[in-house]
């Protein structure tokens, strides 16, 4: 197969991890005879330097016009000081809306070998925790009107929710969609006991769990998941939410697992086009230094064979490949704990590469 990966580096520690990400998918196009054509995008601090702008037209149509887009991370202190539509991260805000992503998708899964990271209790975590939250990205309350003003003599903030049916059918699917690629389990989680916009939710999803047999749906209210998550995180496979709810949950969930150089995500919309990154930052002060995991990236990559190329054995040996590494005991610093084998952040890449075999 032949596809064609918008590249960003980005700032910070960006192009250091990129770099390992796209020697691990040169190995997996070498083993399984794919091409990966890469197109470079500047983004962020670095196109600000170069440009005066985060995200100019041409570097937005760069990606918009590929099979999907790998991003290492943007930001910067040396860009604190220019003007807000100007920073770095409104380059990430403008390629998602440009993109057309409204669904933010971040697994959750604790590798066996760095159990001990997890605050979680050793019972819990010996169950398994492996689970993605797909979350809606541009609608709710966060996209709601904002106001403030005075009623009845008080000052009264209002801040509005809404969601239309055709905005919660679109993550629904995506949902779906996710659990079919995985174990066929989906868990919805809204608010209907209090909520008009949760009924509307719950409502939806049961219409959309027809056109999908196969996979398993089921309710959770939001305060019982955030519950269930520390408590039992083994019963989940695939969350599906909305756009508040999805901020906490996933970040509650990301913290289970124990590092944050260890966590990929995605961001898809109407096409398989999707935008592909770990979910830390640019990580100013370790960059340079050959110290970044760029584990987060290369499971970023290997989260794009699965769900924008369909290739999910070539995801599967790069996952395999990254258990395989902590299974040796290699860590970068991020990870190090007592006997293991501290490597930097190239060393991990080409560890990662000597690991992957073909499945
Ligand atoms: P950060 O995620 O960059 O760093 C937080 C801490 O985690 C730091 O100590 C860092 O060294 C460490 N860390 C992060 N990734 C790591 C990795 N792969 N390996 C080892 N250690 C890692 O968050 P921050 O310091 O709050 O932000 C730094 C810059 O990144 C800011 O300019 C911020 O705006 C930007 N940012 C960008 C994105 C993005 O591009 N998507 C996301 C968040 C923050």
């Amino acid at each position: 197969m032949v596809k064609n990966i918008a590249v960003i580096r980005g700032d910070g520690i960006g192009p250091e991890i990129v770099e390992q990400a796209l020697k691990v998918l040169n190995k997996v196009a070498e083993l399984y005879g794919h091409t990966f054509n890469y197109t470079d995008v500047d983004m962020g601090g670095c196109a600000i330097d170069k440009y005066g702008d985060p995200l100019p037209e041409n570097e937005l149509k760069k990606c918009v016009e590929s099979d999907s887009v790998l991003l290492g991370a943007v930001g910067g202190d040396k860009w604190n000081d220019v003007p807000g539509n100007m920073r770095p991260e409104k380059g990430l805000l403008r390629l998602r809306a440009g993109m057309g992503v409204y669904s933010n998708n971040r697994p959750a899964k604790i590798w066996k070998q760095l159990a001990d990271a997890s605050p979680l209790k050793k019972s819990i975590v010996d169950k398994g925790i492996d689970f993605i939250i797909v979350r809606e990205l541009i609608g709710g309350i966060y996209f709601g009107e904002h106001k403030t003003e005075n009623v009845d003599g008080k000052s009264t903030a209002i801040d509005i929710l809404a969601y239309n049916e055709e905005e919660i059918e679109r993550i629904g699917r995506i949902g779906f969609e996710t659990a079919r690629k995985r174990n066929k389990k989906l868990c919805s989680v809204e608010k209907s006991n209090v909520l008009d916009s949760s009924r509307l939710w719950k409502k939806v999803m049961h219409k959309l769990a027809d056109e999908y047999p196969d996979v398993e749906l089921s309710d959770m209210l939001v305060d019982n998941c955030a519950m269930q998550i520390v408590k039992n995180p083994a019963q989940f496979d695939v969350v599906v939410t909305e756009n508040m709810f999805g901020d906490i949950l996933s970040d509650e969930a990301s913290m289970i697992t124990g590092s944050i150089g260890m966590i990929p995500s995605s961001s898809l919309g109407a096409t398989t086009c999707g935008l592909y990154e770990p979910i830390h930052g640019s990580a100013p002060d370790i960059a340079g230094k050959d110290l970044a995991n760029p584990i987060g990236t290369i499971l970023s990559a290997a989260m794009m064979l699965r769900y924008s190329f369909d290739m999910a054995g070539e995801a599967d040996a790069i996952e395999n490949a990254v258990s395989a590494y902590l299974d040796k005991g290699y860590r970068t610093a991020d990870i190090m704990s007592e006997g293991m084998i501290q490597v930097g952040c190239e060393k991990c890449g080409n560890l990662i590469i000597e690991n992957l075999r073909k499945v």
